[in-house]
């Protein structure tokens, strides 16, 4: 018996364990040769992408529904270490400590926010990073929306006018509707540089600027926080803002996990991958999605994203599997790059290609989007084998089209 180890079961780790699946199916060696078996900290499959919409009640899926069809062993436990020479991986869960060993190692434990050490920060701030940061935020608004109206109740100061910020900000309005809250409600994004949207190119930030005036979501740049307590948030310039909600949306970093690994990262602590998903200078370990790095059109490297992440994902379980039983691995190649920017009920923005030029935008824009994070990165969920196995091919989709047809 052999076994490959997936940690995480988030973009890439859910179909890097559904594509090793397949690949085992199509070698033809049975489960009992060749356990299959994921570590996560949650007994969910997040669509982390939609952690900022109004409605999140669809973006956690079991793994059971996911994974057992497939015959898929799941674990909920914290990664804790890796030690790549006795090839285990060491756990906690709330009982107890282990170690678990592994003949193949796939590591996808994805990225985590940053959050500085600024006062009040940890203790008062929310953030959309996880499902339950998420779900967090939400039971937070709807407590405020059972109180009476107060200076800073309606207020939600989001912190970070990148892509996250920028689809929090525009959502908050609806959130704030949906809490109940009465009241001015004011959503207020707040950024050092001197822009919204400074990596979003330059065709594109205008309508990011367009949405937020409809949206009557206040700006304020070249400003950093200083601290945040209860009731309400400092800026660099001296403004204090009354507000009980502080969504922190600024900076990204690689898991933990992978700098146990004694070996070389990029700025983000991602590892390095090769076109087969391996790490760099580890042997019998694949990585994928936010913690790996990879280039993957002979020039450009990965960002962190789901876009990436699902395909990363699926060619690391079809190379993990193939590599351990001695077949030849599928190199990953990707000669496509775009971004769908949600803006709310204003819209979205669809950009494409890596200089990031304006495709369209507003509500067909939109439609896009919704399919995006509704449909086209979900997983099969008939529970149906054939169905879940067909899904993690290592192939590479087309773009999204760029409106409904
Ligand atoms: C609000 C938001 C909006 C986004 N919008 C977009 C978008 O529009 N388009 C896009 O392409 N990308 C978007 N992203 C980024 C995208 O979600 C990530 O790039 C993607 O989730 C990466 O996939 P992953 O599998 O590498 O990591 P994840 O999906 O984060 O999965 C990591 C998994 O590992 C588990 N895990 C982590 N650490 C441990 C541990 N120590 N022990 C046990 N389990 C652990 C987690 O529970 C999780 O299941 C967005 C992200 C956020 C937060």
């Amino acid at each position: 018996m052999a076994r490959i180890v997936v940690l995480g079961a988030g973009f890439a780790g859910l179909w890097a364990a559904l594509g090793a699946a397949r690949k085992r199916d199509e070698i033809g060696a049975p489960a009992a040769d060749v356990e299959i078996l994921v570590v996560d900290r949650n007994p969910y499959h997040n669509i982390r992408v939609r952690n900022y919409e109004v409605d999140i009640s669809d973006a956690a899926i079991p793994l059971a529904d996911l994974l057992d069809p497939v015959g898929v062993d799941h674990r909920v436990a914290e990664v804790r270490e890796i030690d790549p020479v006795k090839q285990h991986v060491s756990v906690t869960t709330n009982a107890s400590s282990e170690t678990i060993g592994y003949d193949r190692l796939v590591l996808t434990l994805g990225s985590q926010l940053v959050r500085p050490a600024i006062p009040g920060l940890m203790s008062n701030g929310f953030d959309v990073d996880t499902y339950a940061a998420a779900v967090r935020l939400d039971a937070h608004l709807a407590g405020l929306g059972r109180q009476a109206v107060s200076e800073g109740l309606a207020t939600a100061v989001i912190v970070g006018a990148g892509f996250t910020g920028i689809e929090v900000a525009t959502e908050m309005p609806g959130k704030l509707e949906k809490a109940g809250l009465s009241g001015t409600r004011r959503v207020i994004l707040v950024d050092p540089n001197p822009v919204v949207g400074e990596t979003i190119g330059k065709q594109a930030r205008p309508i990011v600027s367009e949405a937020l005036a409809a949206l009557g979501v206040e700006t304020r740049l070249n400003v950093t926080v200083t601290s945040v307590d209860a009731s309400s948030v400092t800026l660099s310039s001296g403004e204090m803002i009354p507000t009980r909600t502080v969504v922190w949306c600024a900076g990204m970093r690689a898991s933990p996990v992978a700098q146990t690994l004694a070996v070389e990262r990029d700025r983000l602590g991602r590892l390095h991958v090769d076109q087969f998903m391996r790490v760099a200078g580890a042997t019998n370990v694949f990585a994928a999605g936010d913690v790996a790095s990879c280039v993957v059109d002979g020039e450009h490297s990965t960002v962190m994203s789901c876009q990436f992440a699902r395909p990363m994902g699926r060619f690391a379980g079809n190379n993990v599997v193939a590599n351990l039983l001695g077949e030849p691995m599928l190199p990953l190649d990707i000669d496509w790059y775009v971004t769908v920017l949600d803006l709310g009920a204003w819209g979205a923005v669809y950009t494409v290609g890596w200089d990031r030029q304006l495709s369209v935008y507003g509500a067909s824009a939109k439609a896009t989007k919704q399919t995006i994070n509704r449909q086209r990165i979900y997983p099969p969920r008939n529970g149906a084998r054939a169905d879940l196995l067909a899904a993690a091919a290592p192939t590479v989709q087309k773009p999204p089209p760029a409106a409904r047809p």
